[in-house]
């Protein structure tokens, strides 16, 4: 199942897929509800960025709305993203200003940031994983490198050279950690952290790379 909004994806993520799939079109979902008093605008999921800043315009000559330059990117895809624009140095972020939001989850309708609670909440204004961020400022030293496959090493099969991690491998994770030789009496120390890393993403890298890789493309 394939989600769009404003279909901006630099991927295509929202809009093409190895596999069968259906898109939930988020396009009739852009009302844009502007409260000047209070200072915030209710901004549907398919909003475009061009109608949010129309639709403030049109209630106030002052305000503005931190978000990007280009007009057709959708409030959906944006927002999650994070969202840079001109206002950034002032404002910051567009994920900076979202004070809430109403979601659909597998069990319906969650309708404001109360509900949903602060670990969901932080997901949306970026999707990062919250554990894997706090383990690496935590850490400090290890270093975790995501190095790309996919394109002709996709295409060559597992079987066909010497080399297996080919087909359906998303990513080489390198794991690293470096200290000075000053430091070598705590050399177990600093392994140890890189263990720790390494187990904390074990749970994430499927056995299976070929199934991990179509999940990956039919995920939104
Ligand atoms: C011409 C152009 C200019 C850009 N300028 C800027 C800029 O100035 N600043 C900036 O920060 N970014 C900019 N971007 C990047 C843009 O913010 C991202 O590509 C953004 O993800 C596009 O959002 P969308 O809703 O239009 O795209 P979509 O293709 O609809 O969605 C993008 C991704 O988000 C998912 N998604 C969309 N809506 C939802 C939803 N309601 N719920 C769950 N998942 C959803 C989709 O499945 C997809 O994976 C620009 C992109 C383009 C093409």
């Amino acid at each position: 199942m394939k989600i769009r909004s404003g279909g901006n994806d630099y991927e295509g993520l929202s809009y093409v897929s190895m596999v069968p799939y259906i898109v939930v079109d988020m396009f009739d979902f852009r009302l844009v509800d502007v409260n000047i008093e209070e200072e915030t605008t209710w901004v549907g999921a398919g909003a475009t960025l061009g109608k949010v800043y129309y639709a403030i315009a049109n209630k106030s000559g002052i305000h503005a709305y931190p978000a990007g330059v280009c007009p057709t990117v959708g409030a959906g895809g944006y927002i999650t993203g994070g969202g840079y624009g001109n206002l950034i140095r002032k404002y910051g972020l567009t994920m900076d200003n979202l004070v809430d939001a109403t979601i659909v989850d597998v069990n319906g309708m969650v309708p404001d940031r109360a509900t949903m609670g602060e670990e969901l909440f932080w997901a949306l204004r970026g999707g990062g994983e919250e554990g894997l961020y706090k383990m690496m400022v935590e850490f400090q030293t290890p270093q975790l490198t995501f190095d790309p496959y996919g394109g002709l090493m996709d295409k060559i099969n597992s079987n066909g050279t010497p080399i297996p991690n080919r087909e359906g491998n998303l990513f080489k994770l390198q794991y690293v950690t470096n200290w000075d030789e000053s430091e070598n009496q705590r050399s177990k120390y600093y392994i140890d952290l890189t263990r720790k890393l390494h187990a904390y993403m074990t749970p994430f890298v499927s056995n299976n790379p070929r199934e991990a890789f179509l999940n990956y493309r039919d995920i939104d």
